[in-house]
């Protein structure tokens, strides 16, 4: 089973990048041509009938199935990256993390006022850094058609947190 396949793949790191901090670390996948190409297959299969015109991928290891899933799709991807990375001219939104504060950002241009887009990450924790994608897609008057996630960490109940967005809230594992 996938989900399974994936949970063993994803190996646990202690104290990164924190002292207290179990870091999932999912490179062991991107190894695996296979299981890269079944998830990619099934995050097709969870996302295609999903009303939706581009996908948002939230740097860096959003980047990685999100581009393949936008290609497989024939949608447009938007990069979502920290500050100072885009080279355009940007909009930003602050956020706290689950170990600090961040700012991420995304060009001005990157979808017309309207839009529907699907917001992609590997892995949900707190809900931050998407609900900052969230706010800075609705600050430029974009809609959030829903979330797609490798992982989310249900324990701590960042899926609360989306539900005033969007009920479209997928994951391959939990
Ligand atoms: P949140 O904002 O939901 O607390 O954290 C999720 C964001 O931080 C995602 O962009 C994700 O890539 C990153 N992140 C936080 N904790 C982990 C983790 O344990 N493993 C991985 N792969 N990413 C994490």
């Amino acid at each position: 089973m996938l989900e399974n396949q994936i949970k063993n793949a994803i190996r646990d790191i202690p104290d990164f990048p924190k002292p207290g901090i179990i870091f999932k670390d999912i490179t062991p996948i991107l190894k695996d041509q296979k299981l890269c190409t079944d998830i990619v297959d099934a995050l097709v299969k969870q996302t295609q009938d999903l009303d939706f015109d581009a996908i948002a991928g939230i740097e860096s290891r959003g980047f990685l199935f999100g581009l393949m899933l936008a290609n497989k799709l024939n949608k447009p991807f938007i990069p979502i990256r920290k500050a100072g990375k885009l080279p355009f001219k940007t909009i930003q939104q602050f956020y706290d993390l689950e170990y600090g504060t961040a700012t991420i950002e995304i060009h001005e241009d990157a979808f017309e006022k309207g839009a529907k887009i699907l917001i992609h990450d590997d892995l949900l924790a707190t809900g931050g850094t998407v609900v900052a994608t969230s706010q800075l897609i609705e600050k430029m008057e974009g809609k959030i058609a829903g979330y797609s996630f490798l992982i989310s960490l249900d324990f701590l109940n960042g899926n609360e947190r989306l539900e005033k967005y969007s009920e479209n809230n997928l994951s391959l594992a939990r």
